[in-house]
């Protein structure tokens, strides 16, 4: 008979967005022989593991419905740093805010980070994240130089690109599937200034938004677009896009200053006296669809009557983690909470496709909230969210009433995306169908993904509720593949 787990392990586990939830018995280890007792457990009761950094992809992710919940965010040592190198390597539930805050003072910044500071470098690489500079330097695994992985079997092995490619491009971005990351190493990006040189530019519509990225790209480090999605017919896209540069050697008269952590705190209080921690329950009243009406003409407008091309200097960290200036703003959506819908463009469609999906949110009556515009590259990875094209970043607001209709709008776009050649990114997913998700990455990659997992992890303990929706709860018998095909894969596969 199979184990019983406790019933004080329980917890209802949200995805970030708040708009997707299930309840599972939580563990956190703080040692590798707590991870290993994880497995042996997960097998004598007959649950599978749903792998947890910090949680903070939108939806489901990380959350697994009567799973094993191993939450990874003890295990969070810097394990080694070399400020001659920058190569750094940490424990997979280290996170970036960790990472950034080690390392700047000697002058080293993370080559890629999200929109928050609060992610693990486990959940980072197992989604592969990209940021505001993916045009530039590609996604966070181009970066990394090597990972531990615990396979389910509680075999640890080291990989890197020369000494496992496939595992390595498959575990990277490999949403948790194929084991758990144990250590990350990284190499960390050299800068000479704790500052960057940023630049606000305005858009008067979507077209010269695209125009504007094709010019400033090839002088750009960093480039994101905010669009004001309630914007219609010739305003359609109008936007404000944030360029930033790193400072050259010599240009900062103080680096040891400006590189200092305290320099480049985020600050605690907003106009002097509201304590940040509270500024959520102001934006609240703002959270609809006539407040954010208001809120994104105002901001518009400021960045028009600003003189064009106005240059200031901010920090690292108040640039790249603007979201994280105000905690927990995500609770001024109520308690229905938020889904992203992401998708990514090729360079020739993408304008079509996103002034189609501003108008279909528009027609539907879910206009989004916060529209954010990025320039990405191709990159190697098995399942790459990435193209040779855009992406755009679509926040709606979830409420009983609406959810049905915020899904029906996300299966229709799903549709336009998929005969522009787009593609979709499982951090920010709550939405996707197994036939979005085939036809998006293709039976070829599916298969060898898949070939993978029964190599890895033949008793498929790793699940989630995001690898649930996509693949079915047994991956061998996933949508559209005959029997026969799945035995031999099995066969040629599980060692
Ligand atoms: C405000 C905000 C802004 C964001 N901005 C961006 C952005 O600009 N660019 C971007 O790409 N993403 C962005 N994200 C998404 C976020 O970076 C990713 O969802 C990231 O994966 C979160 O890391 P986490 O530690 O919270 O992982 P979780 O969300 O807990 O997990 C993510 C995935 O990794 C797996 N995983 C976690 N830890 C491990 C491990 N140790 N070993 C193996 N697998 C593991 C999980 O099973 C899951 O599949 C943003 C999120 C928020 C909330």
């Amino acid at each position: 008979m199979s184990r019983l787990l406790a019933n004080d392990r329980i917890e209802r586990i949200k995805g970030w967005g708040g708009a997707v939830a299930s309840v599972g018995y939580v563990w956190r280890p703080s040692t590798i022989d707590q991870l290993l007792e994880v497995f042996k457990l997960a097998r004598e009761s007959g649950r599978h593991v749903t792998v947890r950094g910090a949680g903070r992809s939108y939806g489901d992710a990380s959350i697994g419905s009567e799973n094993i919940i191993l939450d990874m965010t003890r295990m969070n040592r810097i394990l080694e740093w070399d400020p001659t190198t920058g190569i750094v390597r940490c424990e997979a539930g280290a996170t970036i805010e960790q990472l950034w805050k080690y390392c700047i003072s000697d002058g080293w910044w993370p080559p890629v980070v999200s929109g928050t500071m609060f992610p693990t470098l486990g959940g980072v690489v197992g989604m592969n994240i990209h940021g505001k500079n993916n045009f530039k330097v590609g996604p966070f695994g181009e970066h990394v130089l090597a990972f531990d992985i615990m396979l389910p079997n509680g075999e640890i092995r080291t990989v890197t690109r020369e000494n496992d490619p496939e595992l390595f491009y498959a575990a990277v971005g490999g949403f948790g599937m194929l084991g758990v990351f144990t250590s990350i190493t990284l190499q960390m990006k050299k800068v000479y200034s704790g500052v960057l040189e940023v630049e606000s530019i305005v858009a008067k519509d979507l077209h010269e938004l695209f125009e504007v990225y094709f010019q400033r790209i090839p002088e750009s480090d960093y480039l994101v677009g905010w669009i004001d999605a309630f914007a219609k017919g010739k305003k359609l896209g109008r936007s404000q896009i944030h360029k930033a540069n790193y400072l050259k050697p010599g240009e900062d008269p103080n680096p040891a200053q400006s590189l200092r952590v305290e320099n480049q705190e985020l600050p605690n209080n907003i106009l002097g006296f509201f304590p940040k921690s509270v500024v959520w329950l102001f934006l609240r009243p703002f959270m609809n669809q006539l407040g954010m009406r208001f809120v994104n003409w105002a901001k518009y407008l400021s960045s028009r009557i600003a003189p064009e091309g106005k240059k200031f200097k901010q920090s690292h960290a108040g640039f790249a983690f603007l979201l994280d200036y105000v905690p927990d703003w995500k609770k001024s959506y109520g308690p229905g909470g938020l889904i992203q819908y992401q998708s990514f463009i090729p360079k020739e469609t993408a304008e079509a496709v996103f002034r189609k999906q501003l108008e279909m949110s528009q027609a539907s009556g879910n206009v989004p909230l916060l529209a954010v515009f990025k320039r990405h590259r191709p990159d190697k990875f098995l399942m790459s969210h990435a193209v040779d094209g855009f992406s755009l970043a679509l926040d709606y607001k979830v409420t009983e009433s609406n959810r049905e209709s915020i899904w029906n709008l996300a299966h229709a776009m799903n549709e336009v995306v998929l005969s522009a050649g787009g593609r979709f990114y499982f951090a920010k997913d709550a939405t996707l169908t197994p036939d979005a998700f085939r036809r998006f990455l293709g039976d070829e990659t599916i298969d060898k993904f898949l070939k993978l997992k029964h190599r890895y992890d033949p008793e498929h303990l790793l699940e989630t509720d995001l690898s649930k929706r996509l693949l079915g709860s047994d991956p061998q018998s996933f949508t559209n593949r005959t029997p026969s095909k799945l035995n031999e894969n099995a066969e040629s596969t599980t060692s």
